[in-house]
């Protein structure tokens, strides 16, 4: 597809009077759990400063539930809120967080990681016919274009209904199946290419719901385990180090793609990644609250077959 094809379909496809219904919802939900005691805080999206932007905000005034939204500018993963937090949340009592369909599956990866305990937790779940590409960039993210979780499961209401949706292109996928037809050489070459860019500035990992160590070992400097200079040699062990370290609990949010300035496709290594998991082992992140991921799991009749 020539860009300026794309661009047509992309520029006003999500309507915004399709999020009406779920902003009612949200904020009348909200407004009865502060007002009934039954919640402390909600998580949830407030406008931002400037026109058509949304940011994270945590609401404990009932009065205050009428600034809650949900618009196309909600494109953060508020489970982010509750990992970096997560000590406190039980002590805060029972908190509600509002969820699209990609957040409740890091949502359940967290639970099965006993992150987070699903009775500390009441999810509005919110209908969603997907967000835009950035903050103030008005184009269709490329998750949304292939999502498959317009309605969230597992969430304690579902606020609004997912109107009728548009055929879109799927971006991303034609770039998977593009990067999985390379030779091996080819796609070492293609990665390296990509993450020479990298400026290690580390948003990928501060915005990323599963990156919730309190030390990251690439942070380690006795001894250093990853070079922390952007340089080619320690630029792809940080990759391969994250890309392992996700494999099989990355809910595939794409956060981490969005956050990055120097514009890597961290969300199609995702995919790749997600892809192998699946091929090897019939695991898929996210779609419920599992103890532990193949990764993270020793079976003695395992075959061993990844030992070559
Ligand atoms: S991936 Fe699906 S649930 Fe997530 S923002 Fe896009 S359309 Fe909404
Ligand atoms: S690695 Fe990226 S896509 Fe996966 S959960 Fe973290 S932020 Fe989301
Ligand atoms: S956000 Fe982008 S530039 Fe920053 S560390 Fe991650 S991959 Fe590198």
């Amino acid at each position: 597809m020539n860009e300026t094809a794309q661009k047509s379909e992309t520029s006003d496809v999500i309507d915004p009077a399709a999020y009406a219904s779920a902003t009612a919802a949200i904020r009348a939900e909200a407004k009865r759990l502060l007002a009934e005691g039954l919640v402390t805080a909600v998580i949830g999206y407030k406008a931002g400063r400037r026109s058509g932007t949304a940011l994270p905000t945590i609401v404990t005034d009932p009065a205050r539930a009428e600034d809650l939204i949900f618009t196309p500018a909600c494109v953060n993963n508020l489970a982010l809120y509750l990992t970096k937090a997560k000590k406190d949340v039980a002590k805060k009592g029972k908190v509600a967080i509002v969820a699209k369909g990609c957040d409740m599956r890091a949502l359940a990866g967290l639970m099965g990681e006993s992150q987070l305990k699903r009775e500390d937790l009441f999810i509005i779940g919110v209908a969603c016919a997907g967000v835009h590409a950035g903050n103030g960039e008005r184009s269709v993210a490329r998750k949304c274009r292939e999502c498959a979780v317009h309605t969230p499961a597992g969430a304690d209401l579902v606020a609004g209904t997912v109107p009728v949706m548009p055929e879109l292109t799927p971006v991303e996928g034609q770039e998977l199946a593009r990067l999985e037809a390379m030779t091996a050489g080819e796609r070492w070459a293609f990665w390296k290419e990509q993450f020479s860019r990298c400026v290690k500035c580390y948003a990928c990992r501060s915005i990323c719901p599963f990156c919730y160590c309190e030390q990251c070992l690439c942070d380690r400097n006795r001894p250093q385990a990853v070079e922390s200079a952007p340089r080619p040699a320690g630029n792809m062990a940080w990759h391969i180090v994250r890309a392992m370290h996700l494999a099989g609990r990355c809910a595939g949010c794409a956060e981490c793609e969005r956050a990055c300035p120097m514009d890597i496709p961290l969300n199609l290594l995702n995919r790749k990644m997600a892809n192998e998991l699946k091929e090897l082992y019939g695991h898929e992140a996210g779609l419920e609250a599992k103890e532990k991921g193949p990764l993270a799991e020793y079976r003695e009749d395992d075959d061993q077959s990844f030992i070559k």
